[in-house]
């Protein structure tokens, strides 16, 4: 359920079932220019396709011009309270300005913003907040939250429209995962416009990321978001962006670089997984391309578990094995795990994206694996040999199981 409008942020697009953008916050203050324009490299490294920049002051909107001069990605200005500012701010060429048309003092005042948001082409983000609903929504944020939050959208909306102005996205944040999953279910059913989803305040970056994941993941799941920001008590804007991503690539909505899959390891474990795990994550870094990397810390299971991985490695106690995509490559020490990981996808591309087999070592890893595997596991492949094995006897055994009846 993509909105139904899209609009244009600088050059990327929003709703209208263009992929999922993902957007963070500098965390400097504006006006310091090397430090806001050092952070918003970083997150655009890091992947993000929109940077908001707080704009309290003039001396924000001065160095605002300049930002989105050199920014490698769109800038939208958050403007609170004054509409002056949200003026300026278009005119200093945002690529959207951002602004509560609760707190900016009147519809008179709105209505200019838009006047000139229309003149230069540039989209807005209207929205409400949890913490700010207008006055006559009280009693009704009081009674049912979400009712609350959707109403005071809605009117944000029909302002919107009474100016006559169609170009902007809505979002509509609380503090509250619940609150936020029911309040854009029902608005997005409402309104036809694009929808950014965050929950706010989420916290720090280990209960913030989960929040974000369960809030955001459960709405995107479901076809409602057509941008998201994780706000995460940290000074790393990158560290957002990087969590948004994870959360659209689990839901497979986007792709972004390699997947790591790593088992969460248990009695079994005989060798220092955790050590592998993070080197083997900081050196995916270094590539683009989405290929699947698994981890497992044994081969109990054999490696069927991990049989779509392009590429990936098992350990034991002394030795461990390289395989891709359910096949062994080959074994080697487990000290030289992840060097030989990476040597086999580094093989890869200078293939052309083709695995290199050589058969003896294959072959020498595959008898590892069946001296390693544990014979009394129900792997998927035992368990498809098994049922195999069954359908088999039973044709077998009955007379008429398997024989073909045609009409005489
Ligand atoms: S792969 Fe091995 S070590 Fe990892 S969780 Fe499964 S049984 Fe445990």
């Amino acid at each position: 359920m993509a909105s139904k409008r899209q609009i244009r942020v600088g050059g990327v697009l929003i709703g209208g079932g263009a992929p999922v953008a993902v957007q963070t916050m500098t965390k400097t203050e504006t006006a310091d220019l090397h430090a806001t324009m050092d952070q918003i490299s970083r997150v655009a490294d890091a992947g993000a396709d929109i940077v908001r920049v707080a704009v309290p002051r003039d001396r924000d909107v001065e160095a605002l011009k300049e930002i989105v001069r050199d920014s490698p990605i769109p800038v939208i200005a958050d403007i609170h309270f004054n509409y002056t500012l949200a003026l300026k701010a278009l005119d200093a060429g945002a690529h959207c300005v951002r602004l509560n048309p609760g707190n900016i003092g009147g519809p008179d005042k709105v209505a200019q913003v838009t006047a000139r948001a229309t003149e230069l082409g540039t989209p807005l983000r209207v929205g409400v907040n949890s913490g700010s609903l207008p006055a006559h929504l009280r009693q009704l944020e009081y009674d049912n939250p979400v009712e609350a939050l959707v109403s005071a959208a809605v009117e944000t909306v029909a302002l919107m429209e009474r100016l006559d102005f169609r170009n902007f996205k809505v979002s509509m944040k609380s503090t509250s995962v619940p609150n936020t999953i029911a309040a854009n279910r029902l608005l997005a059913e409402r309104i036809p416009y694009p929808l950014h989803l965050g929950v706010t305040e989420a916290g720090t970056k280990w209960s913030g990321s989960l929040k974000s994941a369960v809030g955001l993941g459960t709405l995107l799941a479901d076809g409602i978001g057509d941008t998201i920001r994780i706000s995460l008590s940290t000074f790393h804007a990158e560290e957002e962006v990087k969590v948004a991503w994870e959360i659209l690539k689990a839901l497979k909505l986007r792709e972004r670089g390699p997947v790591l899959i790593a088992c969460p390891t248990c009695g079994r474990l005989q060798f220092d997984m955790d050590s592998v795990v993070a080197e083997v994550e900081r050196r995916l870094q270094a590539y683009e391309d989405p290929i699947e990397v698994s981890v497992l810390g044994c081969a109990v299971n054999g490696i069927g578990e991990a049989r779509h991985a392009d590429f990936g490695i098992t350990g034991a106690k002394d030795m461990g094995m390289i395989y891709s995509r359910g096949e062994p490559l080959k074994k080697v020490p487990t000290d030289r795990l992840v060097d030989e990981l990476f040597a086999e996808i580094d093989r890869y591309y200078e293939a052309g994206k083709t695995v290199v087999r050589d058969e003896a070592r294959a072959a020498e890893a595959r008898q590892w694996l069946s001296e390693n595997e544990d014979s009394t596991a129900l792997t998927p492949e035992r368990i498809a040999a098994m049922e195999k094995a069954a359908a088999r006897l039973h044709e077998d055994a009955s007379p008429v199981a398997g024989r073909r009846f045609t009409r005489a």
